[in-house]
């Protein structure tokens, strides 16, 4: 019998850990932070034997370090890629949290242990963990991302990590090519809607921020420093208009461009990157608010970061406007501007009169594609978790004669 233990995000997005006890081992599937709300995941409740990380995003990876701090002295596994671009978060999350005054549960010296404990692992490399044999897959959402199968001799466990079919500048989507599934563990953040096509939308942003320009005005494309930030690169320089890049995307892109064979487009990003005009210092950014021209800029939703400087200069004219690029998570600044047309972050409260827009750009897979996805694979179950709505889309898959389930935190399952 194999357990599999729910320690986060289950029911949100955000703090995704799950722990399988496949009764010889115990192997711990990401370990990550809510990044709005700093919460971690519940301990594990046995000693660990390994740790797989499927990407670099901190609601995946960012608490992997406190595992160190508490004892555990064994490996972590992931792509190259994702090593090399969880230590750029990683770091930059002890310093966000130095900035709002908040003290961290870890320090830079457990993000160091855990770097000295690393296992660089190629997809479809199987390697074994006890009696188990663990694969990563490309899950096509980030470079590096993975989706890690876990075959204990009985069950094959497959956990999507974040996942994305249809390919980008980016990413060639995902290798879904494994058999055999007794439990398919699935993200499901869009399981509630499909996304738009995504040339059409390209073209639209372009359009868009030609017309801004054109009115006097500064588009800020706030973007995740991974993924989204290069892709807004390749669609945004060539225009003839400015670029100004800031902020952690910079250090993102060169980590990136260090890998080019996992990258689909890897000229186009570099030339669009030479192209930009990387913002490393104050005058840089005041030579920004002068022009009219595009700004990239992290956080992705407002938390922090360079963005949030630019929307408090240019929050105040209608010219200007401010296109959202990604997912909001309920409780981010983003999600709130979204929903209330107040921007909230620290001590401003502002209701903004340049434009405000949400472009359905996502490195998630929408529902249509989960459908098809599950349809492929055929598990024998599935489990829904790192969504909200979880619960309704469960029961909408029994209705159409999967075994889904929609566990929140602290819930086993067992097979
Ligand atoms: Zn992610
Ligand atoms: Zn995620």
């Amino acid at each position: 019998m194999t357990e599999i233990k729910f320690l986060g995000g289950a029911d949100e997005v955000g703090k995704e850990a799950i722990l399988l006890k496949t009764g010889k081992e115990n192997i711990l599937l990401d370990y990550g932070t809510n990044v709005q709300t700093m919460e971690t995941p519940m301990q594990p409740d046995v000693p660990i034997d390994a740790v797989f990380l499927s990407h670099a995003h901190l609601d995946h990876s960012g608490y992997i370090p406190i595992l160190y701090k508490n004892g555990y002295r064994k490996g972590v596994w992931a792509t190259n890629e994702t090593f090399e671009l969880s230590h750029i978060l990683l770091k930059d999350s002890l310093k966000v949290q130095k900035k709002k005054g908040l003290v961290s549960k870890f320090a830079a010296s457990h993000i160091d242990m855990m770097y000295a404990h690393k296992r660089v692992l190629g997809y479809k490399q199987p390697i074994s963990i006890g009696k188990s044999m663990v694969t990563m897959y490309n899950a096509g959402h980030i470079p590096g991302s993975s989706s890690t199968l876990i075959d204990t001799g009985k069950k094959r466990i497959i956990f999507t990590g974040d996942i994305k079919f249809i390919p980008t500048e980016i990413s060639p989507g995902a290798d879904t090519s494994y058999k055999n599934i007794d439990v398919l563990i699935s993200e499901s953040t869009y399981s509630y809607k499909d996304h738009p096509d995504r040339v059409i939308l390209a073209n639209g942003l372009r359009g868009h921020v030609k017309d801004v320009v054109n009115r006097g005005g500064t588009a800020i494309i706030p973007c995740f420093a991974v993924g989204r930030t290069q892709e807004m690169l390749v669609n945004l320089t060539g225009l003839g208009i400015p670029v100004y890049l800031d902020g952690m995307g910079i250090r993102a892109t060169e980590a990136m461009l260090r890998y080019p064979a996992s990258l689909k487009d890897p000229e186009g990003i570099r030339k669009a990157f030479k192209e930009a005009i990387k913002v490393r210092s104050s005058r840089q950014r005041k030579e920004a608010l002068k022009r009219d021209c595009i700004i990239i800029s992290t956080a992705g939703m407002l938390q922090a970061g360079a963005v949030t400087y630019y929307i408090k200069k240019l929050y105040n004219d209608e010219r200007n406007a401010l296109l959202l690029t990604g997912y909001q998570v309920d409780g981010t600044p983003g999600r709130e501007l979204l929903d209330t047309g107040r921007f909230v972050q620290d001590e401003t409260d502002v209701v903004p009169k340049m434009e405000v827009r949400f472009l359905d750009f996502s490195d998630h897979c929408d529902k249509q594609n989960l459908m098809k996805f599950f349809n492929k694979v055929k598990p024998k179950k599935i489990v829904l978790v790192h969504g909200e709505r979880t619960g309704e889309f469960a029961e909408e898959l029994n209705e159409k004669g999967f075994d889904a389930q929609a566990p929140k935190a602290g819930d086993v399952i067992q097979v």
